[in-house]
């Protein structure tokens, strides 16, 4: 089955109920309207010259447009490669050349960016960029010439489709360094949205809060595809995330599941406002992207009525789910692990160094394998080969542990483990740990360059709004509970935190400025 198939069979099942709901934009459709939309675009696409297997660039923040492209594209058998709405001028010229873009379409600027005038620049380097179409400008147009197309044509497109056809390039988040192309199938992600939705028992009366990026697939994926292959509304709150635009949207269309990673949880639950917003409708969720601190998601199960919230780990290679917990599996387990592995799908911890599986309970690197394994980072060989080994299996660069009962928990990256005169230091533990004081909102704990030690432990903490707190105190805090050597010797209050725009913790940036700070 190809994504329009299953769009096809949603449409055909659910015509008439509300299908995606875009509140900046005041827009909303039912599934009979969505597929009329995508249906015009991809005739568009085709009157545009789009052939099956070009790439169409899209570069935007979340709105509408975005969702009826993706759906459009897949129809037209193109490959969507989503552009990051960070970008600028150097990201956007690299990401568009690697891939060939032919068309791009774009918004004409997200915050105080200026894409118009940013491709502008780039666009003398770009021979294979045909066609550039804003959302604002060119949209209507698209849909007019689409008219024009005759429906038998596209019918005779989306025959030749296979379910094997790559269909989406997404570019890994550059957490820890350059951002990656992986190239995804229909095949991959639109099972993995449907396994998604299984899990967390979505149905045409579900209505899902997605405040993630489209770009990345926490928002694409998990988001759209999960609701699609289900008849679950598409619920935006707007371009940009905005604690208050989510809690507002939850409340003003009954949202039942809610999304996000941790950062943006701990956002709206940290929001001075947060009590005035009714989010009783909230049944479900998914936190994801990043270690997901356990006193988080004990909040939202007791103050946002998340009761059935699940953590999902993944990564873009995947597609992006691998593991998850269950809406059935007890709250304890759910908070404290990434729950267990994903239908159809084969997950592993081994030594990185032999590849040997390590016993239950001692941390490795996490492997997987299954339907979900990109095809390949687009046009480079060699990574693909660095990652996907001949057997099948992605090494992830995740250090995971696996229990007697096959309960995943993911101790950190590799590159982020903390080696102090030789004891390796899990951050994610400490972390815990320092999230367990009152006036900590967040922790990120990283290592730093040490004469004495090789590395030393160093905490960046974000202090709850109203609340004060010393390094001094945090130390003494420390002590007695959490053994010497893993007390951070520096700390660093903050107000941020070197973040990508799918709200990710950059450690590798947090290093680099503390080591440069530190001398
Ligand atoms: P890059 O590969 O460019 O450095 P990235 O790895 O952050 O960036 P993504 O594919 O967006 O790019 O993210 C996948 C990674 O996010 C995983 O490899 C893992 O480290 C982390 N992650 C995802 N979900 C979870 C989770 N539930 N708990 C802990 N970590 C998670
Ligand atoms: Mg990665």
């Amino acid at each position: 089955e190809t994504i329009g198939d299953n769009l096809r069979r949603t449409v055909e099942a659910h015509g008439d109920r509300e299908a995606l709901v875009v509140r900046s934009q005041g827009y909303r459709a039912t599934w009979r309207e969505l597929w009329q939309a995508t249906t015009d675009v991809a005739r568009g696409l085709i009157a545009s010259g789009v052939k099956r297997g070009d790439r169409v660039g899209v570069w935007s923040p979340n709105r509408h447009e975005w969702v009826v492209l993706q759906y459009a594209a897949a129809r037209a058998g193109a490959i969507l490669v989503n552009i990051n709405p960070a970008y600028r001028t150097t990201e956007l010229d690299y990401a568009l050349r690697k891939c060939g873009v032919g068309v791009l379409f774009l918004a004409r600027g997200f915050r105080q960016a200026n894409y118009v005038a940013m491709l502008a620049e780039v666009r003398p380097n770009l021979p294979d960029l045909r066609l550039a179409l804003t959302f604002e400008d060119d949209w209507a147009a698209l849909l007019d010439a689409g008219r024009g197309v005759d429906e038998a044509v596209l019918a005779e497109r989306e025959r030749s489709l296979q379910f094997d056809d790559p269909v989406n390039i997404q570019y890994t988040s550059g957490t820890t360094g350059f951002p990656k192309g992986a190239t995804l199938s229909h095949h991959n992600i639109l099972n993995n949205g449907y396994f998604t939705g299984e899990a967390l028992g979505y149905g045409p009366d579900d209505r899902v809060c997605i405040p993630v990026p489209f770009y990345h697939c926490f928002g694409m994926v998990l988001g759209n595809l999960a609701c699609t292959t289900h008849g679950a509304t598409m619920v935006i709150p707007g371009e940009a995330f905005d604690p208050i635009a989510v809690l507002e949207t939850v409340q003003a269309e009954r949202c039942t599941s809610l999304y996000g990673v941790p950062t943006m949880f701990i956002a709206e639950l940290d929001h001075p406002r947060f009590a005035e917003f009714d989010v009783s409708s909230l049944r479900t969720g998914i936190m994801a992207g990043s270690p997901c601190p356990v006193e988080i998601m004990r909040r939202v199960i007791s103050q946002m009525h998340m009761r059935e919230v699940t953590i999902v780990y993944g990564m873009t290679e995947t597609s992006p789910g691998s593991t998850q917990s269950a809406r059935t599996d007890s709250i304890e387990r759910r908070v404290s692990t990434v729950g267990r592995v994903e239908p159809h799908v084969e997950v592993k911890v081994v030594d990185p160094a032999t590849g040997a599986v390590v016993p239950r309970g001692t941390s490795g690197e996490l492997c997987t394998r299954g339907y979900s394994v990109m095809l390949g980072y687009w046009d480079d060989e060699a990574a693909t080969k660095a990652a996907i080994d001949a057997a099948g299996w992605m090494h992830t660069g995740d250090l995971a542990t696996m229990d007697a009962e096959s309960y995943v928990n993911i101790v950190g990256r590799i590159k982020d483990t903390i080696i102090r005169g030789g004891e390796n230091i899990s951050p994610r533990e400490v972390e815990e740990f320092l999230h367990t004081h009152p006036a900590v909102s967040e922790a990120q704990v990283i290592g730093v360059p040490s004469e004495k030690y090789g590395e030393e432990v160093m905490a960046w903490i974000r202090v709850r709004a109203g609340a004060t707190v010393t390094p001094e105190e945090l130390t003494s805090f420390c002590a007695g509970k959490i053994a010497t050597y893993k007390i951070p010797r520096h700390w660093k209050l903050v107000d941020e935190f070197p973040m990508t725009v799918t709200g990710k913790v950059q450690k590798y940036r947090m290093r680099e400025l503390s080591t440069a700070e530190l001398g």
